[in-house]
């Protein structure tokens, strides 16, 4: 019989569900989990790799996050999702499909409560900080070097996506020309409702120079689509003992339609504009000199793509990447962001809203 205590999973009167992981409770699940214990129902656990030997105690990570991950014995890393959706989740099938890809935390194991994903159990990687605290010292100080790494992981990620698996035995595919248009076109309205004041007035001015950069979506030929990452910024990056490793395999927050297999433009889309994003969060909170960070991100942006083309090319993989929808994305991609602080951040607004009037002065 098991008696130590699991997450509350309750379910509200709209239909939706609410998790809550009390002290002790992570501590708990993992030395259950160790041990090969059966969960109370109707949690159930998918094991994807042995958990190690993990010393007593735990500690919440307190950085900004969508979920409320928990490090137990300074080994594994539980995230919790405080409110676990019924949609299908793709991290597990992601998971499961890059079981050979290891510049990420090794996932160990899969919680749910009946049909919903609850937590991912995974390695801590020791000394991790993510880009939102690394990258940002690098731009403070000037350096350049760590584009070139970051360009490589985001391209093996890639590389390792496109390569088929029993989850995905078809990891490539060439659809005929999907909805790219109306997907920015929706994501630009929506921006525009969400934003007020001087930056929605802003923006009104310029949607005739922000919609033109987006046109080639309309005429895009068909493009190879991958199972992409979805999310990935340098928040996602974790600079770490042994190097870097990309984290965090949920999808867009602000994307609803479930549609994962996206070109590999999106991904390189948007972890460019995380470091225009670090340009303005140096500026904000650590003082850099305007001019020296714009001509820092204007370096760092170059040395990634160029090393994650030629990573991509490495891995004979060089069809993957569009470069025409590159920067249409890297459009929708603000929208995105700025749909993002409307809805669950209202102090990030500055930072898209600083690299708009940046792009559009
Ligand atoms: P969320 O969906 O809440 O953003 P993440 O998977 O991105 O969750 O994790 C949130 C934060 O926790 C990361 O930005 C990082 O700082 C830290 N973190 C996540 N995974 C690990 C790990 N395996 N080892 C160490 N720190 C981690
Ligand atoms: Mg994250
Ligand atoms: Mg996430």
């Amino acid at each position: 019989m098991e008696h130590s205590p699991w997450p509350t999973v309750e379910r509200r009167p709209d239909g939706t569900l609410a998790l809550e992981a009390g002290a002790g409770v992570t501590e708990s699940v993992v030395r259950a989990l160790a041990r090969g214990a059966a969960p109370p129902p109707p949690f159930t656990v998918r094991a994807l790799a042995p958990l190690p030997d993990v010393p007593p105690g735990e500690r919440a990570i307190t950085v900004d996050q969508t979920n409320h991950s928990v490090i137990a014995g300074e080994t594994v890393v539980v995230k919790w999702f405080p409110v676990p959706s019924r949609a299908p989740h793709p991290a597990p099938a992601l998971l499961t499909h890059l079981a050979g890809f290891t510049r990420t935390a090794t996932p160990y194991a899969v919680i749910f409560w009946e049909d919903a994903l609850v937590a991912l159990v995974t390695a801590y990687l020791p000394g991790a900080r993510d880009g939102w605290e690394w990258c940002v010292d690098e731009a403070v100080a000037g350096r350049t070097a760590f584009a070139t790494d970051i360009g490589r992981l985001a391209a093996e990620l890639h590389a390792a996506m496109a390569s088929p698996s029993e989850a995905f035995p078809d990891p490539v595919r060439l659809p005929p020309r999907p909805a790219f248009a109306a997907r920015a076109e929706g994501a630009w309205r929506e921006a525009l409702e969400l934003t007020d004041g001087d930056d929605g007035e802003w923006l009104a001015r310029r949607a005739g120079a922000l919609l033109a950069e987006t046109a080639p979506l309309a005429s895009a030929g068909r493009t190879p689509l991958i199972h992409i990452h979805g999310d990935l910024h340098v928040g996602q990056i974790l600079q770490w003992r042994d190097g870097y490793a990309v984290v965090d395999f949920d999808g867009n927050p602000t994307v609803t339609e479930a549609e994962v297999f996206q070109p590999a433009a999106r991904d390189l889309a948007q972890l460019l504009t995380s470091l225009d994003h670090v340009g303005q969060v140096a500026m904000l909170r650590r003082s850099a000199d305007p001019a020296a960070t714009a001509a820092w991100v204007t370096a760092v942006r170059g040395k990634l793509g160029t090393a994650y083309e030629n990573g991509l090319a490495d891995a004979g993989q060089a069809d993957l990447l569009d470069r025409s929808l590159v920067r249409p994305f890297e459009i929708e991609q603000e929208c995105r962001e700025l749909i993002y602080a409307a809805r669950h951040l209202a102090r990030w607004r500055y930072a898209p809203m600083g690299v708009l009037r940046a792009w559009f002065a």
